[in-house]
């Protein structure tokens, strides 16, 4: 998969959180998630399965037949995935429940998903260092729908950081979302 270019605001830069670092690949820039943990404080980031070469997310989902792990990209708004399984034909891979892998404890959160075309009622919550910063992604796979929020920054600029997909919704592309 080809990464594409969006512009990070600036203003977001001068106030780069822990956990998210500012990179430039190709003569474009980026965001990259560096530091994310479960509520019990676990690392996320799975430093040997590496995706577009920076370490990844790990989350475990629940499977038929025990417990599954998806690698997430950590190139904020990319979406791309590893499966260190192959579901079953019959298998929901749309709604799955993520865990942190470590300990097992959810992600989950109520929290509906903020797109109009997207009925999910769900969250995982994802810490950023600091008692205030957080990343949430839509449950739903296959949904884009993504935010950070971090304490201090100003709404609007939390929401242009959301707004930064590299696809949108509804592309025939299997297994995008989060
Ligand atoms: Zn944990
Ligand atoms: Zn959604």
């Amino acid at each position: 998969m080809q990464l594409v270019h969006k512009k990070v605001p600036r203003e977001f830069l001068e106030m780069l959180p822990d956990g998210v670092k500012f990179i430039h690949r190709h003569g474009k820039e980026f965001l990259v998630v560096e530091e994310l943990s479960c509520p019990n404080g676990h690392s996320l980031m799975a430093e040997s399965v590496r995706i577009h070469d920076e370490p990844s997310i790990r989350i475990a989902v629940e499977r038929p037949n025990g417990t599954g792990r998806i690698f997430i990209d950590a190139f904020w708004g990319s979406h791309a995935k590893l499966y260190d399984f192959l579901p079953a034909p019959s298998e929901d891979m749309i709604h799955i429940e993520a865990r942190c892998a470590t300990c097992g404890v959810s992600l989950s959160v109520e929290r509906p998903c903020g797109r109009m075309e997207c009925d999910s009622q769900k969250n995982f919550l994802f810490h950023l260092p600091g008692e205030n910063n957080f990343v949430y992604v839509c449950a739903k796979l296959g949904c884009p729908e993504h935010s950070i929020v971090v304490g201090g920054v100003p709404q609007h600029l939390n929401k242009l950081i959301s707004e930064i997909n590299y696809f949108g919704y509804g592309e025939d592309e299997q297994f995008k979302g989060i």
